[in-house]
């Protein structure tokens, strides 16, 4: 709030939509979109998610003032490099509208954000790994079954680095922008 003149008024702040996101390695986004290209031969009306926009949440942040957000910024940047390698696990679903690949690998590193971030973030209660890669108003039985018989590749992919980004949401679609990016690899 501020005074001019001896009257008050409101300085809005603009607030971030942000969230940390493990950056997927090439064979991931490939074995994702081949997931989605399994979905598309079925009967479905399925939303899928932008082959760009392919990622795995490591902490939804939410609506940020920007002050919060140089200093989740400064707190990611303390995070040791280290390795992490991720494997796909299965094809299954939030019901009513999340269809997803469960991953495997990003745990100890998601644990490692929420201790960054504590104090200004409550921890995560119940991570689960995963890659959203279509959206639907609701999950017909037949989907689940079919979900059971989508073959993951069995990969371990190393992962080099994860980031900060900014979601602008629009009746196009979400984009994602890069606020900030940390190597998870020496150099
Ligand atoms: P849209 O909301 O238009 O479908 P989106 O979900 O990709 O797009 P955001 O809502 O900004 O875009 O979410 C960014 C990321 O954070 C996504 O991975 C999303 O699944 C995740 N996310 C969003 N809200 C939450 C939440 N309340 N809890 C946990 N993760 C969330
Ligand atoms: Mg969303």
């Amino acid at each position: 709030m501020a005074k001019r003149g001896g009257r008050k008024t409101t300085v809005a702040v603009r607030r971030h939509r942000c969230f940390v996101s493990l950056d997927l390695p090439a064979a991931l986004r490939d074995a994702a979109v081949a997931g989605q290209s399994f979905l598309r031969t079925k009967e479905h009306d399925l939303r899928y998610t932008a082959v760009s926009n392919l990622h795995l949440t490591l902490k939804f942040l939410g609506e940020i003032s920007p002050d919060d957000r140089a200093e989740v910024r400064k707190r990611l940047g303390l995070i040791s490099p280290q390795g992490v390698s991720l494997r796909l696990v299965r094809a299954g679903c939030f019901a009513p509208r999340i269809v997803w690949l469960a991953v495997h690998g990003a745990d100890e590193l998601q644990r490692q954000v929420d201790q960054a971030l504590e104090g200004l973030f409550e921890p995560e209660r119940r991570f689960m790994g995963h890659i959203t890669i279509a959206r639907t108003k609701g999950i017909p039985d037949a989907l689940k079954m079919e979900l059971g018989d989508f073959v993951v590749p069995v990969l371990d992919c190393p992962v080099s680095s994860f980031s900060l980004q900014e979601s602008h949401l629009s009746h196009l679609g979400p984009r994602y922008e890069t606020v900030a990016r940390f190597a998870l690899t020496e150099s």
